[in-house]
């Protein structure tokens, strides 16, 4: 395999789509793998190698609501500052503004947001209106990690998302571009638009909503059902029949001679179609190597979608990985991909090894 191939690829392939998701004309698989993807292994020898991609990001779209009353009835640039600072309490008072503030409509309404930054780590923005028809304060809590190496657009995006709530009036709305998912609530009344590939739960806190969400005091959490993805290309020369047992024999092995930080690998499932050996499972990601700074804290346990299939005497294993993140701050979250999920990315995978010089 070609390490200038591999270059094209992850450089020029990605930055294109970036620059036309700039432009808020995208669709959502153009968003999806416009991310960076980091080349974490790259091992090629006469007799065996190792590809391994990996990216992640971390984005929390938070829309709040509390009742309009006289107190907060006016909403200018000063008091959205003073929200972004002081809303998560004095625990989290490590909030502080950046430069960029304005104002837009949503569902219309006057909004204004304001940027901030929490301890260096997090770019947030909050964006914040009055529904004079429902008598509700809305908030939209945007953040993403830029520790993690989320890209800008995502904040982009999740302002999008915040343009799309209705707040009063009818749910009519159409899924289009990169916000297919439609999420409606009728006991909260609430809508809005979202990527597919993001799940919205309700953010239950008894600190916040002792009596439990309600139409006029609730808030969501939006999150990324891929926010960390991983493919591993695997291939050594052909020595055995490709078969079921092969398979695992497989994992065993590269877990030991191509270091595959994989623990607890269970298969699910193998069959063969077209003479391709597919497979699905799951595994324990160990985080205790080199490679430790570049996974997310949120959970060792990833799920992954492979094939194996024999081309000109080598064998090739591609394996798409997804993190499977149930909990986040002891809170239970509702994320599971979606089947298409793991399909795009082990198309993504097949692209990588079709257009790679193969040894
Ligand atoms: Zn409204």
């Amino acid at each position: 395999m070609n390490m200038k191939t591999i270059r094209f690829i992850i450089y020029f392939g990605i930055f294109p789509a970036l620059i036309h998701a700039q432009s808020f004309n995208f669709s959502e698989s153009e968003i999806e793998f416009s991310t960076k993807w980091d080349t974490l292994i790259y091992r090629m020898d006469s007799n065996e190698g190792h590809l391994k991609l990996h990216t992640n990001k971390w984005l929390m779209c938070f829309l709040h609501w509390r009742p309009l009353t006289p107190e907060n009835a006016d909403v200018t640039p000063e008091y959205v500052r003073e929200k972004l600072i002081t809303f998560w309490g004095p625990n989290m008072a490590y909030f502080t503004l950046k430069e960029g503030e304005g104002e837009m409509e949503i569902n219309g309404h006057r909004a204004y947001y304001v940027n901030g930054d929490f301890m260096g780590q997090v770019d947030t923005r909050f964006i914040i209106w009055n529904c004079e028809e429902t008598q509700r304060q809305f908030i939209a809590d945007l953040n993403i990690n830029k520790l993690m190496g989320t890209p800008g657009i995502y904040l982009e995006l999740q302002q999008m998302i915040a343009e799309t709530v209705t707040c009063h009036c009818d749910f009519n709305q159409s899924a289009e571009g990169a916000l297919t998912r439609f999420y409606r609530n009728d006991t909260l009344k609430i809508a809005f638009k979202a990527p597919s590939h993001w799940k919205t739960s309700i953010f239950e806190t008894e600190i916040w909503y002792p009596e439990g969400p309600s139409a006029q005091s609730a808030s969501l959490w939006t999150l990324s059902t891929t926010s960390e993805k991983q493919i591993d290309i695997l291939w050594h020369k052909k020595e055995n029949e490709l078969n079921e047992k092969s398979i695992q024999s497989f994992f065993d092995r590269a877990v030991v001679e191509n270091n595959l930080n994989y623990e607890n690998i269970i298969i699910d499932s193998i069959y063969t179609f077209d003479n391709v050996f597919r497979f699905k499972g799951k595994y324990t990601l160990v985080k205790e190597d080199s490679l430790k700074e570049r996974y997310s804290r949120f959970s060792n346990t990833h799920q992954f979608v492979g094939e194996a299939v024999e081309i000109s005497g080598n064998i090739y294993f591609l394996v798409a990985s997804i993190i499977k993140i149930d909990k986040v701050w002891g809170l239970k979250v509702d994320l599971p991909p979606d089947e298409k999920d793991y399909k795009d990315l082990l198309n993504h995978a097949r692209e990588i090894l079709n257009q790679t010089n193969k040894p």
